[in-house]
């Protein structure tokens, strides 16, 4: 404990009371102290109440901590040079939200803080109900209501200031930051970890880099002082790069993107702890929010823009994926021509072209996707869906803003591990990834065509004016199973591994704003960048482990060389289009037998009596594996067991009616769960691991994802054998 009496200073905006709460905390004990070279005064006062001593310092009032005139930088100073024991923020309660302003500044800067929640009576008054311990515990700050004019709260401000004063670094520690949002935060977080490696700016170090993005020119003398000029300039340089790159992206000078966000902070904090009982005038942001996240009508509203999103991102986005994939198809059609049989070119034109390519094919749809989360992101909707979701998500032991990545693992799950950024804790970070690949993701789309196709002959009612086809459904059914499954996984990860309370936390509200197409396009960009780039180093390196498993061991020389013996048989036999005809089907078991030969192949002969109680034979399972690579090589994959050439529209029909002669729809049924459920691709994993820090957790995700796989297939395999539920083949 400090022998001298601890030092506490009241700041706020001007006629918040802070004078009356000085008076009513010093009686008469007062005097008045010209700093040196300003004018404007501060007084000194001792409180001393029931216990230990007081000095109190009465600053001038001040709307923020960003020094416009001669009195803020008086109040800032003091504050940051001074570092008093103990800063009591007075507030006007009438008018919480405007000056919460200067106590999320107060919170960034880390000053050991408490909270008089003036003018209790007036927010009384004007229909304002607020919800102190809720607040408190949103913002990791005690808080003291107080209706200083008639001495109400003022002993507990001076206790409160006195355990926060004992014990500053747990005050400091339990505040809650402003945080800037997935877009900004990492450069925060980035410019804070360089001026922390600077010992006389680490206790700062989260204030100056705010300060310095906000091209704050006091701090930056600051700093200057404090690091030399020399660290000054790169910190300043540094930031300088990093405050351009947030007004590309926003179209917004950078102090103001960042005062958006503590605005944002706040507004989402008083959302949840104030209420208004009375008729109090809205303003037009107020209005939306009225309707957006109203109780009964945030729901449909967001489900309704949701679809939008989705119907537009397909609707525009799978005439381009077609397109690229014809593209690609050509392109390595193109290299077979060209480079003959070698090894090399199989590796080119069977593995890297379209291993890589498949996973290629969908940059349209992602980057249309995200530009469809990203107007809704930048307009500010997307954190009213947040706040919506956010009761309904807490339940299940997930955060509000969990359903973001969701929804775009729905696209594609690699951009969607990486979405999990915007999640603050840990816990909630590695829940969401977990279960994200349930969420069926559009590489899944094209097996379930097919598989539906094969096994459900298109059948139609009509229930009034609304047609109802049995395939929309299983394809909404498979969603469905997806969604419960990651509902059910989240709940159980949330009571084993992942155990923990969810903490209450501000859901910060931004002001609505128009999306600005640049800022759009950065977003789109960068994104897309991010999921190319990972296609361009790890699936290609797991792409080619997996062609030299599909390649090796090969062929007996001897069994290799009876296929050519057939070519040159069939050659001197057949002429034009039969013998092309002759020389495809030759082709394609020779294919079929080089896939068995392979490890691939023994490797899904292996696997096969492990599966068998799923239903699958080794044909399905050796197709599994490669599934394992990307979702949709299922399709090529089992294309290459049946030795049919599935590139064109005719021949992927006859692989359909090859599919249904074979195997009942109960089995087909099944692939589509297996499918749906087991083993992420390798993109994935990938993903995961540097997402969530190591391997440990993504070999979580695969083996928990996998057995649950096995147990539910199993579970519908038996049980609809035993109800005798489409046990028979079609065919
Ligand atoms: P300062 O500028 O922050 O120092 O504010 P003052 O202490 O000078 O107070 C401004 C005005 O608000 C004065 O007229 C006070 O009497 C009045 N005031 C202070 N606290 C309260 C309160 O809790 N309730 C009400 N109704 N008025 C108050
Ligand atoms: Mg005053």
């Amino acid at each position: 404990m400090k022998s001298t009496p601890l030092t506490v200073a009241l700041l706020g905006n001007p006629n918040s009371g802070k004078t009356t709460v000085f008076n009513a905390v010093t009686g008469s004990r007062q005097r008045v102290a010209n700093y040196p070279g300003v004018t404007v005064e501060a007084k000194h006062g001792r409180a001393g109440g029931d216990g230990e001593e007081l000095i109190i310092v009465d600053l001038p009032g001040t709307y923020s901590l960003t020094a416009h005139s001669i009195e803020e930088l008086v109040a800032r100073n003091y504050i940051i040079e001074q570092s008093p024991d103990v800063v009591v923020d007075v507030l006007d309660s009438s008018n919480l939200e405007r000056n919460l302003y200067l106590a999320t500044q107060l919170i960034e800067l880390g000053a050991p803080l408490v909270l008089a929640l003036n003018m209790s009576d007036l927010a009384r008054a004007r229909g304002f109900e607020i919800d102190a311990p809720l607040l408190s515990e949103l913002l990791g700050v005690p808080i003291v209501q107080t209706t200083a004019s008639r001495k109400r709260g003022i002993d507990e401000v001076l206790a409160t200031a006195r355990q926060v004063g004992h014990d500053p670094a747990a005050a400091v520690a339990a505040q809650r930051k402003p945080d800037y949002g997935h877009e900004i935060e990492p450069h925060v977080r980035e410019l804070t970890d360089r001026l922390a490696a600077h010992p006389q700016l680490a206790p700062h170090a989260r204030w100056f880099a705010v300060k310095l993005l906000e091209r704050d020119e006091v701090s930056a003398e600051r700093i200057g002082k404090l690091a030399g000029p020399q660290a000054a300039q790169d910190l300043l340089a540094d930031a300088e790069r990093l405050a351009e790159h947030i007004e590309s992206v926003f179209g917004d000078a950078a102090e103001i993107v960042l005062a958006d966000r503590r605005y944002g902070y706040i507004a989402g904090a008083c959302a949840e702890a104030v209420q208004h009982t009375a008729e109090t005038r809205r303003q037009r942001s107020d209005r939306i929010d009225a309707i957006v996240t109203h109780p009964h009508l945030g729901l449909p509203i967001f489900a309704v823009l949701m679809y939008l999103v989705f119907q537009l991102t397909f609707a525009l986005g799978n005439p381009l994926v077609n397109w690229l994939d014809g593209g690609k198809t050509a392109l390595a059609g193109w290299v077979r021509h060209v480079g003959g049989e070698g090894l090399l070119v199989s590796l080119l034109a069977d593995g890297v072209i379209e291993g890589v390519g498949a996973v290629l094919v969908f940059v349209p749809l992602i980057a249309l996707l995200y530009v469809g989360i990203s107007i809704l992101e930048d307009s500010g909707y997307m954190a009213r869906a947040a706040f919506v979701l956010d009761k309904l998500m807490h339940r299940i032991g997930l955060h509000g803003k969990s359903f973001v990545p969701m929804l775009i693992g729905f696209g594609c799950t690699v951009p969607a591990v990486m979405a999990t950024r915007i999640l603050e804790t840990r816990r909630d970070r590695l829940t969401t990834m977990l279960i994200l690949p349930l969420m069926s993701c559009g590489a899944r789309l094209p097996v379930y065509v097919l598989l539906i196709g094969a096994f459900f002959p298109h059948r139609r009612w009509s229930i009034g004016s609304i047609e109802v086809s049995n395939q929309a459904i299983l394809l909404f059914a498979i969603y469905v199973i997806g969604i419960a499954l990651a509902v059910l996984a989240a709940w159980v990860l949330r009571k084993t591994v992942l155990r923990g309370e969810v903490t209450p936390f501000v859901m910060e509200l931004p002001p609505y704003r128009l999306p600005n197409a640049r800022g759009l396009l950065v977003h789109v960009w960068e994104r897309s960048g991010e999921y190319v780039k990972k296609a361009g180093t790890i699936i290609l390196a797991i792409v080619i482990v997996l062609w030299a498993m599909k390649t090796w061991p090969q062929l007996p020389a001897a069994q290799a060389e009876s296929y050519e013996v057939r070519r040159v048989a069939a050659a001197g036999e057949l002429t034009g289009e039969a013998l092309d005809r002759r020389l495809a089907q030759i082709n394609v078991e020779q294919h079929r037998a080089e896939l068995q030969h392979s490890a691939v192949g023994r490797i899904g002969r292996g696997i096969a009596p492990v599966l068998q109680p799923c239903g699958f034979d080794w044909r399905i399972s050796t197709a599994l594996l490669g599934s394992f690579a990307a979702k949709e090589i299922f399709i090529s994959q089992m294309g290459v067991i049946y030795a049919v050439d599935d590139e064109t529209d005719q021949q992927s029909e006859t692989l359909r009616q090859k599919l249904a002669a074979d195997y009942p729809p109960l089995v087909g049924f099944c692939m589509m769960l297996f499918i749906l459920i087991a083993t992420p691709c390798v993109a994935t994993v990938a993903v995961t691991v540097r997402e969530s820090g190591g391997w440990k957790w993504a070999l979580l995700q695969w083996s928990y994802l996998t057995v649950l796989a096995w147990l539910v297939t199993v579970a519908v395999f038996q049980v609809g054998s035993l109800l005798n539920i489409g046990t028979q083949p079609l065919g």
